[in-house]
């Protein structure tokens, strides 16, 4: 029985490291990686024998990536087979977590792409199924929710709805014709988004079976550690500490059984996913990091945040 229970958790949460190469600012100032991949699971510190701490010096996830891995591959092991369970009905969340620079956007933009391509194949050889597709996107920036394919800037409420739990009122949603209208619609939401973003897919089919798929796009993980400077920094620190925090929190719980209080409603973030994370929702997290010396601290935390959500 613990086994079958402790599969089915791995199943819900697949949690993956991806590491990017050293870029040409790194390579230029000398800034060497410290990191190397074992066995396509296994994250080793190379310098250990150099740092004083009480860090752990390997770490193993259901994948982890190295620099030589494109995002091809990362989306084939490490998130295509939670994209595609949308089509029996479940609800998939992928999410992209790490540092500002880390790779997230590089690995999010090529995932989404080689998802849609996978769904809409399925679609071609079930003619049998009938599907809708419906795509939406939004951002969450200090807390607000703005809608990503329009060009009004006022931020959306959160409304609680009986059946389908919290809805953002008023989100525009696109009915998808083709992959070449999902790539005009991903335009308009590149061209509208600002620093700290969030998307969101959906897609349904016409027996009012709703199947969702999120691609999210977190904000950069050093705001859930370092404290905010003054002015406006601080308000927006302040805010996307709290969605990170809370998603934090979130997924650790979610990965140790659904038990207690899980606090989706303390974050707008956590609101709008609660559907998806909840229930009988799949989830892909993909951390990425940077392999360099001086991002040493911000790859631990990284790393300490993926052991959570295991
Ligand atoms: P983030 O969204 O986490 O802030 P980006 O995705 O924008 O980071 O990546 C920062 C830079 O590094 C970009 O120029 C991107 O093209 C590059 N990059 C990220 N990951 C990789 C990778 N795996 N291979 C090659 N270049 C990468
Ligand atoms: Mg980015």
């Amino acid at each position: 029985w613990e086994k079958a229970e402790g599969r089915r958790k791995e199943e819900r949460i697949l949690v993956s490291v991806r590491v990017r190469p050293l870029n040409a600012k790194e390579i230029g100032r000398n800034d060497p990686s410290d990191w190397e991949c074992r066995n396509n699971t296994t994250i080793v510190f190379k310098n250990a024998h150099s740092e004083r701490t009480m860090y752990p010096t390997a770490y193993t996830f259901d994948k982890v990536f190295g620099c030589e891995c494109d995002t091809r591959h990362v989306y084939d092991e490490g998130a295509k087979e939670v994209a595609l369970s949308v089509v029996d009905g479940i609800n998939a969340s992928i999410f992209a977590y790490g540092q500002t620079s880390s790779g997230k956007t590089y690995t999010m933009t090529g995932i989404t792409e080689y998802a849609m391509e996978d769904i809409y194949d399925y679609i071609k050889r079930h003619e049998e199924r009938d599907f809708v597709l419906k795509f939406s996107a939004m951002e969450i920036y200090n807390e607000l929710v703005r809608d990503l394919l329009s060009t009004d800037t006022s931020p959306l409420r959160l409304l609680d709805d009986a059946e389908r739990g919290t809805v953002v009122e008023k989100l525009t949603e696109e009915t998808l014709r083709d992959q070449w209208h999902l790539k005009e619609l991903l335009c308009v939401c590149e061209a509208q988004r600002q620093v700290g973003e969030t998307s969101l897919n959906e897609m349904s089919s016409r027996s009012h079976q709703i199947l969702r798929l999120n691609f999210i796009d977190l904000a950069g993980s050093e705001r859930a550690s370092q404290s905010p400077s003054a002015g406006t920094r601080l308000k927006e620190g302040c805010h996307i500490n709290r969605s990170l925090l809370t998603l934090g929190t979130v997924i650790r719980k979610l990965s140790k059984g659904r038990t207690g209080h899980i606090p989706y409603r303390d974050s707008k973030l956590t609101r709008i996913l609660q559907p998806f994370l909840g229930g009988n929702g799949r989830t892909a997290i993909i951390c990425t990091m940077s392999p360099a010396r001086s991002h040493i601290e911000q790859s631990r935390n990284t790393l300490s945040f993926a052991s959570c959500a295991k």
